[in-house]
């Protein structure tokens, strides 16, 4: 198969790129080189806030700010990294103070609040597990994350403590909610035996030793659910390496960048690539506390002259519905590397971007589990639209059938990585058989089904879970859903196979429209001919429904297995990350 690249245009190059020469770096490349570019601990520990905060202190570039916090409200702080020293430090003495003891499971249930950076990063420094919980989440996701973890402490707001008050004494190993009223926004009175954020940290010392080691146990994140019940993939110190690293590869960071990830810290992204990749690597950081609007983002970007973005295929989209032009009328010129990750980012976005921003979004892959990115697209080189890119450096990436063993390039199998990536993660929480089940013939099966091509470039096909078997061909999803995005009306699409008699499965696709289009039959019968003109007849949708909106995970990725279970009157299974509308 023959892909074209896209040219980059000149403003991207207007510095050499962070990685160059991949081929060669590829093979000379050891994790001893970036051992050596950490500070690590006294004593040889290992500890992430340590790496992300103290090391940029103590006289080197402690006034350099490192998080502008911009409110719902429009308020806006600033941190130094000194500052963010200070406030990680009182935390993790804290907490300490409280009983905390290393390993404890710290739960945080808060808005994307300074406060919330404070605590994660002030758990780590005091060798707790945290588990960041997504704000938008009710009582019983919540309850079954506080209960398969056991979390001892859990740090939240007056309001969000309301939602989730009934499940509260479901969870025994709770011993102390620490509340955080930010600017005392909420009049909500202190429930008894709650201990206020601000009175708890200001008696604590600004001083703190961090004394982990690179393998003992970080953050717990829960899977986002797309394909099931989400699962506790638990991760340690050790990542800091992987994500500081590709920071600087696949995200291309400086320290004089000013940088955006859009991703909550309730999942991955919003950790390793909205703290520790940006913070490893010295930069300023924007932390916007609302949600998605894309004519704010713009205004964003323009205000404080945003010069890395990292965003998400079903941003990308919500931007494209609106159009190209309501991007031209803010000035984003500011912005030199933008990269998206999540999900599959159809080649429409990208030439998205090359249209609203004068440069390509550079998409790249990895999973709750990897901990970091494994296979990206890079600034030094070509982009092949539809491609994630080549992997990184230091880690093995192949497709491998299914009983382990590698096929060669074009032929689709399983996406699986080689154990042992600094950033991989260590167990699911108190499921060591699902994790074993992961591993076969000294791959990680990652549940991903993609190709690689000549070029050592990965292209993505679907999830095992959601490849459609019709008349004996296997077929992804992306492939059909980025055939109908092409055209004019569609805003986004959703591929599952519906059973058939004769072809075991037919393709079906739902589709919303982007603004100005009326789900009309005419409409369909074009969206299902434009297809077929695209497509292998095999390939092409048989049947075409409208939707208003697809079922997505609240970190916005489409829920295939949802359209599937609505499609054929089946039960829903785990709808805890469904968002809602
Ligand atoms: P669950 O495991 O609970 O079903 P999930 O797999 O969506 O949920 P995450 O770990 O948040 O949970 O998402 C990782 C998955 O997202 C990847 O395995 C892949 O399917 C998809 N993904 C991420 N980035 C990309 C990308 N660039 N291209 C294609 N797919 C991607
Ligand atoms: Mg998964």
């Amino acid at each position: 198969m023959d892909h074209p690249t896209i040219e980059k245009r000149a403003r991207d190059k207007r510095q050499p790129p962070q990685l160059q020469k991949y081929e060669a770096l590829r093979k000379s490349f050891s994790w001893a080189q970036v051992e050596k570019e950490l500070d690590w601990v006294p004593g040889g520990g290992l500890n992430i806030a340590h790496e992300c905060i103290d090391r940029h202190c103590e006289g080197k570039r402690g006034d350099v700010t490192a998080m502008v916090w911009v409110g719902k409200n429009g308020e806006e702080e600033r941190y130094t990294y000194e500052q963010m020293r200070v406030e990680i430090n009182k935390c993790a003495n804290a907490l300490t103070s409280l009983g905390m003891r290393k390993g404890d499971r710290v739960f945080v249930f808060l808005d994307r609040l300074p406060e919330t950076y404070f605590t994660i990063l002030g758990t780590l420094k005091a060798g707790g597990v945290v588990g960041p919980l997504f704000s938008a989440f009710g009582p019983d996701p919540v309850r079954d994350r506080l209960q398969d973890s056991g979390a001892t402490i859990l740090v939240t707001t007056p309001e969000l403590r309301k939602r989730i008050a009934a499940i509260l004494p479901q969870c025994a190993e709770l011993q102390h909610i620490v509340i955080v009223n930010k600017l005392g926004r909420s009049k909500e009175p202190l429930v008894q035996g709650d201990v206020p954020y601000d009175a708890l940290v200001a008696k604590a010392s600004a001083e703190f030793t961090a004394t982990t080691t690179r393998d003992d146990y970080s953050i717990m994140h829960y899977t986002s659910g797309t394909t099931g019940k989400p699962k506790g993939a638990v991760h340690r110190h050790n990542s800091v390496l992987q994500q500081y690293v590709t920071g600087k590869w696949c995200l291309d960071l400086r320290p004089d960048d000013i940088y955006w990830c859009t991703a909550d810290p309730g999942w991955v992204t919003g950790t390793s690539y909205g703290m520790i990749a940006p913070w490893s690597n010295g930069v300023t950081q924007l932390v916007y506390e609302g949600g998605f609007k894309a004519t704010v983002w713009y205004e964003l970007i323009a205000k404080y002259k945003v010069t890395v973005w990292y965003t998400a295929p079903t941003a990308i989209r919500m931007m494209m519905k609106i159009g190209v032009e309501a991007a031209k009328r803010r000035d984003t010129k500011s912005l030199r590397f933008i990269a998206s990750v999540g999900e599959p980012l159809n080649p429409e976005g990208i030439f998205f971007g090359q249209e609203a921003f004068d440069l390509p979004f550079h998409d790249n892959w990895w999973q709750t589990e990897t901990g970091g990115i494994m296979v990206a697209n890079y600034a030094e080189a070509p982009i092949k639209p539809g491609s994630m890119g080549r992997p990184i450096p230091g880690v093995e990436v192949a497709i491998v059938d299914d009983k382990g063993k590698t096929v060669s390039p074009g032929t689709v199998g399983n996406l699986a990585v080689k154990p042992g990536w600094p950033s991989m993660f260590q167990t699911y929480w108190r499921n060591e058989a699902m994790y074993k089940s992961k591993f076969k013939d000294g791959w990680y099966i990652t549940g991903d089904r993609a190709h690689m091509d000549a070029d050592g470039y990965f292209w993505f096909v679907g999830r095992a879970d959601d490849v459609i078997n019709t008349a004996g061909h296997l077929v992804g999803p992306f492939e059909v859903e980025s055939a109908l995005v092409e055209h004019p009306a569609v805003a986004e699409a959703g591929v599952i196979g519906k059973p058939d008699p004769i072809a075991m499965e037919v393709v079906k696709a739902f589709v919303s429209l982007r603004e100005g289009y009326e789900p009309t039959e005419e409409l369909r019968r074009e969206l299902l001919r434009f297809a077929r003109g695209k497509l292998s007849a095999g390939v092409a949708p048989r049947e075409i429904d409208f939707l208003p909106s697809l079922p997505k995970t609240r970190s916005g990725k489409i829920m295939r297995r949802l359209l599937k279970a609505r499609e054929l009157g089946l039960p829903e299974g785990d709808t805890s990350t469904l968002e809602e509308d």
